[in-house]
């Protein structure tokens, strides 16, 4: 971890205006939508409310910056490399206020946002900075004689829908491989959390980024977002947020101009801890695959399944972590875990911590409201979950721990694929061989074996199933931001 700086905690608000063309604008209508602290539930902003006219505009200056001959489609790729490190490096400078900005914005403790999402943030930035003059096509051994090669070409406009959970981590994972391979971006993201995305049209400025190559338009998901979903001038959308939407962002797609689409959905993701794994290691690695981030985690662990022999303890344990979790306004130090996002989330949270109740699962510890004032729900464990029940079954996305026993390997790999998801898996056993089966039979784009959510930006990251299509981070995710052109060159001779 690096070293904790003091966090900023009353951070000045400095923009609130959507960002079209390098210049900060009012809404074509004139409205504008609150933003709230989560900590405290006071309006901490009043941001502009950008709709359709404004992904109108936003497209089209997109669309301007991306045409051939353009600053930005002549530019030398080493270049948009160096631009991209200016970016990281004005990030890395403005580090505490941006963390800052994600407390009051979306409630996270300080130390995760300075640590955990700027850390990521920044990296995410400089790695596909690297990559910007290394994404090459091939020549290929055609039959002949023909000379024949391959151009990966960026894909044009790219729209981005991003939810409120990471705000400026969704944001980079974004921008990262679209800039790399030369696309043009309208970005829109949650209503619940834009501060962040709009202070970052500041330092696209800075780092000299030609106007239009990014746009940011806060409004919410039905106006704003699926403006950019039908839009027939953007040819990709990419979104992270619920199925729900997913489905109908892709269903915008195929009426309009069938836009590329990859989604990043969410997850039911089982975590399976055999018997002889180390206990306290794997119900703290439990504890932080479901706990971090309030449980508000597309790849959150929700599902713990624990093998017979070692179960009763393991809950004991785990009921002991949980009840020492520390829970409070991100700004004070020490506390790990923050309020839930907004009022919306909190009541689906404490609504799913009652069908548990009522569906007989066994209540270990929380289960309830937190404090007086905020969005915090008590760090709640359930045991003996039951499949069926609506807490194994829906993506609850609040610090609520079910937990499962089972009695053998191919049980525990048919339940944990018994979803309509395929986020993520984890399997804690010092048994190479139970590692592996479970790597292998695990519905889920990806498999972590004595560790959970590594957070490794270099590897590719995304779902099978009903958890999403395409794939984030690493090399993979250039492959979604480029169309593959072949170019077949007649030779004379066969040489
Ligand atoms: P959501 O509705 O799927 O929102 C994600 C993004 O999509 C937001 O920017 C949202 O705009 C936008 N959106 C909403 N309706 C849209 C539409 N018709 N067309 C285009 N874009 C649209 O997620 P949520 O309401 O924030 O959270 C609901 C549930 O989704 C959570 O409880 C959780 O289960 C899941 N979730 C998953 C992830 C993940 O990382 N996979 C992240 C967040 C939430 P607004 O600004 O209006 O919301």
């Amino acid at each position: 971890m690096s070293e904790m700086p003091e966090p900023i905690k009353n951070p000045e608000i400095q923009f609130t205006k959507i960002f079209i063309n390098n210049e900060y604008v009012d809404s074509v209508s004139g409205k504008t939508f609150p933003v709230y602290n989560p900590a405290t539930e006071e309006k901490v902003a009043d941001v502009q409310e950008g709709d359709k006219a404004d992904v109108d505009k936003a497209v089209a200056a997109a669309r301007a910056a991306f045409k051939l001959g353009s600053p930005w489609r002549t530019m030398d790729a080493s270049q948009r490399g160096r631009l991209m490190q200016k970016l990281a490096d004005l990030i890395e400078r403005d580090r505490v206020y941006l963390a800052s900005l994600e407390v009051v914005d979306n409630g996270k403790p300080f130390a995760d946002a300075y640590d955990a999402d700027l850390g990521e943030v920044i990296n995410v930035i400089r790695y596909y900075a690297g990559w910007c003059d290394k994404i090459c096509g091939k020549t290929i051994p055609a039959d002949g004689p023909m000379f024949c090669y391959t151009r990966h070409e960026p894909v044009g406009v790219c729209g981005q829908i991003i939810p409120w959970n990471y705000p400026l981590s969704m944001f980079t994972w974004k921008i990262g491989p679209a800039l790399a391979c030369g696309n043009t971006i309208v970005m829109k993201p949650a209503e619940q959390t834009p501060l962040s995305a709009l202070y970052m049209g500041k330092l696209f400025m800075e780092a000299g980024f030609p106007p239009g190559v990014i746009n940011v338009v806060p409004g919410y998901g039905p106006t704003a977002g699926a403006a950019i979903a039908e839009h027939m001038d953007v040819d990709k959308v990419a979104f992270t947020g619920s199925t729900e939407i997913g489905r109908i962002v892709q269903q915008a797609a195929g009426k309009s101009n069938l836009k590329r689409v990859t989604l990043e959905l969410g997850g039911k993701s089982p975590v399976i801890v055999f018997a002889d794994s180390d206990i306290d290691f794997a119900v703290a690695n439990c504890h932080h695959a479901l706990f971090w981030n309030m449980g508000q985690n597309c790849c959150a662990g929700s599902r713990t399944f624990v093998e017979e022999a070692i179960y009763d303890e393991f809950v004991k344990r785990s009921i002991e972590r949980a009840k020492n979790r520390k829970v409070g306004d991100g700004f004070q130090s020490g506390v790990e875990q923050g309020p839930q996002v907004n009022q919306e989330q909190f009541d689906k949270i404490l609504g799913l911590i009652e069908s548990g109740k009522q569906e007989g699962a066994k209540l270990g510890c929380g289960g309830k409201r937190t404090g007086e004032k905020g969005y915090f729900v008590e760090p709640t464990v359930f045991y003996d979950v039951k499949d069926e029940m609506k807490i194994a079954q829906e993506e609850i996305f609040g610090p609520v721990q079910s937990i499962i026993k089972f009695k053998s390997i191919d049980e525990a790999i048919d339940r944990a694929n018994n979803t309509t998801y395929g986020l993520a898996a984890g399997v804690f056993t010092k048994d190479i061989d139970k590692a592996l089966t479970i790597a292998n039979s695990v519905q889920a784009g990806s498999v972590w074996v004595n560790c959970y959510d590594p957070g490794l930006i270099q590897a590719p990251f995304g779902g099978f199933k009903m958890s999403g299509n395409g794939r984030e981070l690493g090399e993979y995710a250039l492959h979604e931001y480029t169309e593959v052109k072949t170019v077949t060159i007649k030779l004379p001779q066969k040489a």
